[in-house]
C-alpha cells in the first residue's frame, strides 16, 4: 500500500487533518476529523473496556498466575516538577541531535540516514531524511558532484545505507547534510530535552517552571498510595490511564507516528517481586493478543523481545509490539507498544530520591554534595500484605501503548483496494477500509433505495432505533452503488437497504462491506442483528 493514498483518503474523508492547516499547519500536530475522532475513541474505548471496566476481577486469565484487580485514574498533564526529576526524565529524557549550520535545521542524530559515495576523486557521506531515501541520496550526490543524469554510473557507492550516528564525528567534515549546499555543516551531536516547558502562574524563572507530561505513567506512580488507601485493592493489581502526552520530538514525521502531542494508554501493574517475571510474560502475551483480536492479525505485527544487553539490569524483560508501517523500509517495524518489567525502580525513586539506573543493587543517585541528586517525596510507598503481614515495595510491569500509533496502524491495515460491481454490474476498483466492526467509526448505513413510496419513512424509523445504540448514518442521496462506495471508504461494515420488497414483507437487505454478500433479514430483527455482528 502506498502511504500517499492513505494520507489522501484520511484528509478527503475526514479521518485526519494537519493541525492549524489554514495557517500552513504545525509540524508534529494533527487533528482528528469527524470519522477519525470516532475511530480513535473506539480504539481507546476498546482498550479501556477490555483492560479495565469489563475486566473480571474474580477469574484467572489464561497465562496469569492469579486473579487480579484493575483500577483507573485520570491525572493532570502538568504535575509537580519534582516528579520529572525523580522519574529520570529531567536528566535522561534526551535525544542526541545535530544541527545544520547552513540550513539551521535540527535533526535526530540516529535518524539522519546516508551512504558513502565517491566521484571525481572525492569521497563524501551524503545524507537524507526524505522518505524516498535512495532516490534522494542519488539526486543529491549527482548535484554535489555536478553530474548529469547520463553520468549516474560515475557515482561509486561504498557500503550499505547507515545512520549518521554510526560514522565517526571526525568524518563530519565529509558529511553532506540533507538541506545543505556545502560539506561539513553538521554540528557535533548534543543532548536535547524532549519535555515541553511551561510556566505556572505569573512567576518567571525556575520557580514557576513546569513541564507538560511526556508520559502518563508517572501520574500512576505518584498516586499509588492514594489508590491503595481509597479502594480495597490488594496486590496484584493494575492501574490504567489514558491521556495526552507531549514530547518536543526533533523530527516529527511519518504522519501521526511521531507527533509532538499524542495520546497514551498505559497500565502500571503492581505485583509481588517473586511473581513479577510471570506477570511480565502474562502482560506481554495478553497485549499482543489484544492488537491481534482487533484486526492486526497478520505477519505485519510482531512481538520483539529485547536482547539481554538492551535491558536495564533491574528488569527481567522488555518487549515491543511492532507493526510494519508502510512508510518504513521493507523489513523494518515501528513500535506500537512497549511492555517493560520495571522492578521497583519507579516507586523507590519517588520514595527515596531518584535512583541511579546503572547501580546494582539500585542506589539513590548522589549529587556532588553527597546528598540525593533529586530528592524523593519521603512518603512510604511500600505495601503491606494484610494476610501474610509482609511489607514490600511492589514490582511493576508496564504495558505502554500509543492511541495515535494504534489508530494509524488500524488505518494502514484497513486500507484495501479490490473490485466490486457498480450499479450497472460492471466491475470497478473500489477503496475499502476494512476496520474491525468494533472500531469502525460508523457501524451501519441506512439507505432507502429511492426517496419515495414510503421508503424514507421506514428507513428513518430504523435509523432512529439504531442510533440509540451506536453511530449510524442515514443517506438517501444518489445512486445506491455510489452510496455503498462512500460507506466502503468510511469503513462502515454494514449497509441496510430499504427497497420495494420491504413495504410488502418487512424485510431489508444487509450488505457486508468485506464479502459484499447481501442477505435479506427481517426489519424487526435489524437492530439486534447489527449489534450481534458488531459486538459479537
Ligand atoms: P520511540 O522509540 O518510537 O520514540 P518510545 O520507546 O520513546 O518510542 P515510549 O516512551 O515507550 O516510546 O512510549 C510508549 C508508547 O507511546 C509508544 O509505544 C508509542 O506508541 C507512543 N509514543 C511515544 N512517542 C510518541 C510520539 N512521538 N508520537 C506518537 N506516539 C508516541
Amino acid at each position: 500500500m502506498e502511504m500517499e493514498k492513505l494520507v489522501s483518503l484520511c484528509r478527503r474523508r475526514g479521518f485526519l487533518f494537519q493541525s492549524s492547516e489554514i495557517y500552513g499547519g504545525l509540524n508534529g500536530f494533527w487533528d482528528y476529523g469527524p470519522l477519525g475522532v470516532e475511530l480513535k475513541r473506539n480504539v481507546r474505548e476498546a482498550w479501556w473496556r477490555d483492560m479495565v471496566s469489563a475486566h473480571d476481577d474474580l477469574a484467572t486469565h489464561a497465562g496469569a498466575p492469579s486473579p487480579y484487580e484493575m483500577e483507573g485514574l485520570d491525572c493532570t498533564i502538568i504535575m509537580h516538577p519534582q516528579v520529572w526529576k525523580c522519574s529520570g526524565h529531567h536528566d535522561l529524557f534526551v535525544d542526541k541531535m545535530v544541527d545544520c549550520r547552513e540550513s539551521k535545521k535540527r535533526y535526530r542524530y540516529d535518524q539522519v540516514r546516508g551512504r558513502w559515495v565517491t566521484a571525481k576523486d572525492q569521497k563524501i557521506f551524503v545524507t537524507t531524511v526524505a522518505e524516498e531515501e535512495e532516490e534522494d541520496l542519488k539526486r543529491r550526490a549527482m548535484k554535489f558532484f555536478k553530474l548529469r543524469n547520463k553520468d549516474a554510473d560515475k557515482l561509486a557507492w561504498d557500503g550499505e545505507m547507515t545512520t549518521l550516528d554510526k560514522i565517526d564525528v571526525a568524518d563530519f567534515d565529509k558529511a553532506f547534510a540533507p538541506e545543505a549546499s556545502a560539506l561539513g555543516t553538521f554540528t557535533e551531536p548534543r543532548d536535547f530535552n524532549l519535555m515541553f516547558p511551561t510556566t505556572i502562574g505569573a512567576l518567571a524563572g525556575e520557580e514557576g517552571r513546569a513541564f507538560l507530561r511526556p508520559e502518563t505513567a508517572q501520574g500512576i506512580f505518584v498516586n499509588f498510595k492514594n489508590v491503595v488507601d481509597s479502594t480495597r485493592v490488594r496486590v496484584p493489581f493494575g492501574v490504567a490511564q489514558i491521556g495526552k502526552s507531549f514530547r518536543n520530538e526533533i523530527t516529527p514525521r511519518n504522519f501521526t507516528f511521531r507527533s509532538r502531542e499524542f495520546e497514551q494508554m498505559e497500565i502500571e501493574f503492581f505485583c509481588h517481586p517473586s511473581q513479577s517475571p510471570d506477570w511480565y510474560k502474562f502482560w506481554r502475551d495478553r497485549r499482543m493478543k489484544w492488537w491481534q483480536d482487533l484486526g492486526l492479525a497478520g505477519e505485519r505485527l510482531i512481538l520483539r523481545d529485547h536482547e539481554p544487553d538492551e535491558l536495564s539490569h533491574y528488569s527481567t524483560g522488555t518487549a515491543d509490539i511492532e507493526y510494519a508501517f508502510p512508510f518504513l523500509p521493507e523489513g523494518e517495524y515501528g513500535e506500537l507498544e512497549g511492555i517493560a518489567h520495571r522492578g521497583d525502580f519507579d516507586l523507590r525513586s519517588h520514595m527515596e530520591g531518584k535512583l541511579d539506573p546503572n547501580s546494582c543493587p539500585l542506589e539513590v543517585e548522589l549529587g556532588e554534595d553527597g546528598k540525593p541528586k533529586h530528592k524523593g517525596s519521603g512518603r512510604d510507598l511500600t505495601y503491606r500484605d494484610d494476610l501474610t503481614n509482609e511489607r514490600f515495595t511492589p514490582h511493576v510491569i508496564e504495558p505502554s501503548a500509543g492511541a495515535d500509533r494504534g489508530t494509524l496502524a488500524f488505518l494502514c491495515e484497513a486500507y484495501t483496494e479490490d473490485t466490486a460491481p457498480d450499479d450497472k454490474g460492471k466491475e470497478q476498483t473500489r477503496t475499502v477500509m476494512k476496520f474491525h466492526p468494533r472500531i469502525a467509526p460508523i457501524k451501519a448505513a441506512i439507505l432507502p433505495l429511492v426517496k419515495k413510496d414510503g421508503m424514507p419513512e421506514v428507513a428513518q424509523e430504523l435509523y432512529r432505533a439504531l442510533k440509540k445504540k451506536f453511530p449510524v448514518f442515514y443517506d438517501a442521496k444518489g445512486a445506491v452503488g455510489r452510496r455503498y462506495r462512500r460507506q466502503d471508504e468510511a469503513g462502515t461494515p454494514y449497509c441496510l437497504t430499504i427497497d420495494g420488497q420491504t413495504l410488502d414483507d418487512k424485510t431489508i437487505t444487509l450488505r457486508d462491506r468485506d464479502s459484499l454478500e447481501q442477505v435479506r433479514i427481517k426489519l424487526d430483527d435489524a437492530v439486534e442483528e447489527v449489534e450481534r455482528r458488531v459486538y459479537g
